[in-house]
């Protein structure tokens, strides 16, 4: 059983206070332990403060890419070992695994491609320079340098290398030292990106740090310059929002939280045609990959009511032909859910669920004698507007087929009941439909994904997070946006508008040659 330490300011220091147990959750075994306390929360933010946050801004966007180009490498190189990790400690699948670690290498990749691109800078200019004055010789021009304070990310569960992948990929291009607090139930797999990472070497003393532990009182902590990038549920979101250091120092605080993800079926499409297949394929994916605990899953199945029978057929057809079990075993496609506290909070949900719907298939009875397994359910809305579809997360394989006219002011009304949403998708080979679609529900989403005969086969379905584009989205979903490119450098950065002598503000800071 391994006892997760926390790496602060230099050193690997254990945990105190009392343990939590970690489990294989296909299994029940206890694997290792977390305790909250033991972290100088002072120390760590002193210490990336005044070693990590120089060392890095000493480099320029391309010395800093680099950094990231060989943590990608290095974290790949231990990908087997991680996978296998992925699977006791997470219930994941090797796709599953896969998904993961492959997207947080990805990404690391990515930034460490835009650190080469930024080249050999260490501020950014941000848009073209005007004139100011009487004459072009008083001249201003936004320029954007790395804040000197600390990113402090706080990981949920469900995504332990992605999660940190992606926030400290960001952070680190933009100069900016991390201290990352991985989520509990799979703290393993975190755990151990964060070993290989110290042991490499690769970083500048104080660029990073690991909490397995609280992070709560850092928080109180916080400065002017620091960033809290947040990941989890709408509850502890509204909790970080709320600090009242947080608040006063107006720290910057970026928070991801859940969204009741749309799937949305046009009223053009029929049956065995290959938008049809792909908006089938797609919801099988979600429902089942990481055993629908994924924050881009989709919650809600808009069908117009004549295909409603169809739809269902199709789903109930191939989340019958899912392998669910341990994923020890190569040929499982569907893990358990990461934790009997997950367990207990999917099965009360399905049967909150239930009372506003009927279930197709799957349920709430347990499923094997051991681990915690959640039979793939699909319910059937008897009440489109029914309020609890709409504002219930169900963190597991679970989805709700809602029935509308066909009629798109409709769907819209319903998939913006939900509050604010991470992703939507919609199906249609109809383009007025696609464009009244996308003009009602855009501003309530952090992203759109139009599935369609002539994307069919060509990418990656809705689930995936990509970092060439935003994740996040507005209201329920946290009000947050990471990733997108240069986008997701902004956080660490501080814009600030020069006002001068053109041959200074142009030509040192701006573009001018
Ligand atoms: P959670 O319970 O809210 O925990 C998230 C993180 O916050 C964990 O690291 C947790 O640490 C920490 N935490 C808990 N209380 C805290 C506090 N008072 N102050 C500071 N940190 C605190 O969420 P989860 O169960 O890990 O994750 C599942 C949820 O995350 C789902 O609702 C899912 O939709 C959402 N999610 C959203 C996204 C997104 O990008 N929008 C991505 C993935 C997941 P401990 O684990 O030690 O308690």
């Amino acid at each position: 059983m391994i006892a997760l330490s926390n790496y602060v300011a230099g050193a690997w220091t254990p945990g105190s206070g009392d343990a939590k147990p970690l489990y294989n959750p296909a299994t029940e075994a206890v694997l290792g332990e977390v305790r909250p306390g033991g972290v100088d929360h002072a120390a760590a933010l002193a210490y990336a403060r005044q070693r990590g946050g120089p060392a890095l801004q000493a480099l320029s966007f391309a010395q800093r890419g680099a950094l990231l180009k060989q943590l990608s490498k290095k974290l790949h190189e231990h990908r087997d070992e991680l996978i296998e990790i992925s699977a006791s400690n997470g219930g994941n699948t090797r796709g599953d695994a896969k998904f993961d670690l492959d997207g947080a290498t990805g990404t690391l990749a990515y930034y460490a491609a835009l650190g080469a691109e930024l080249g050999e800078h260490r501020h950014l200019v941000d848009g073209d320079g005007t004139q100011l004055g009487r004459t072009p010789r008083f001249w201003g021009q936004h320029i954007l340098t790395t804040r000197p304070g600390v990113g402090v990310h706080i990981n949920a569960f469900n995504f332990p290398a992605w999660g940190m992948g992606e926030k400290m990929a960001c952070a680190l291009l933009a100069g900016v030292p991390v201290i990352e607090k991985a989520g509990t139930p799979s703290a393993l797999l975190a755990y151990r990106m964060a070993q290989i990472v110290v042991d490499s070497g690769i970083l500048p003393e104080g660029a990073f740090q690991f909490v397995a532990g609280s992070v709560t009182g850092m928080l109180d902590l916080c400065g002017p310059m620091d960033m809290v990038a947040f990941t989890g549920s709408a509850v502890t979101a509204a909790l970080i929002r709320g600090n009242r250091n947080l608040v006063a120092r107006n720290v910057r605080v970026n928070l991801e939280a859940d969204s009741i993800n749309s799937a949305i079926l046009g009223p053009d499409v029929e049956d065995g045609s290959d938008t049809f297949e792909q908006f089938l394929a797609n919801l099988h994916v979600d429902m089942t990959q990481k055993a629908g605990q994924k924050c881009t899953a989709v919650r809600r199945i808009f069908v117009p009511a004549a295909m409603l029978a169809t739809v269902a057929e199709g789903l109930v057809e191939r989340l019958g032909g899912t392998r669910i079990g341990d994923p020890a075993d190569d040929n499982v496609r569907m893990g358990p859910v990461a934790s009997q506290e997950q367990l207990r909070d999917v099965r009360a949900g399905i049967q909150k669920l239930l009372a506003v719907a009927d279930a197709v298939t799957g349920g709430v009875e347990p499923l094997g004698e051991r681990g915690y397994f959640v039979r793939p359910t699909l319910l059937r809305a008897k009440d489109a507007r029914a309020q609890v579809l709409h504002e219930l997360e169900v963190f597991g394989p679970c989805a709700t087929l809602i029935p509308y006219s066909g009629e798109v002011g409709e769907v819209v009304d319903l998939v913006n009941f939900g509050g604010g949403g991470l992703v939507a998708s919609a199906y249609s080979d109809d383009r007025g439909f696609v464009e009244s679609l996308v003009a009602g529900i855009a501003p309530w989403h952090g992203r759109i994904w139009l599935g369609s005969e002539k994307t069919h086969g060509q990418a990656l379905g809705p689930g995936a997070v990509l970092p060439a584009t935003i994740h996040g989205g507005p209201g329920r979903a946290g009000g947050g946006e990471e990733l997108g490119g240069r986008r997701g450098l902004m956080p660490y950065l501080q814009r600030t508008a020069l006002q001068g002598d053109r041959a200074v503000v142009g030509k040192a800071f701006g573009n001018e040659a």
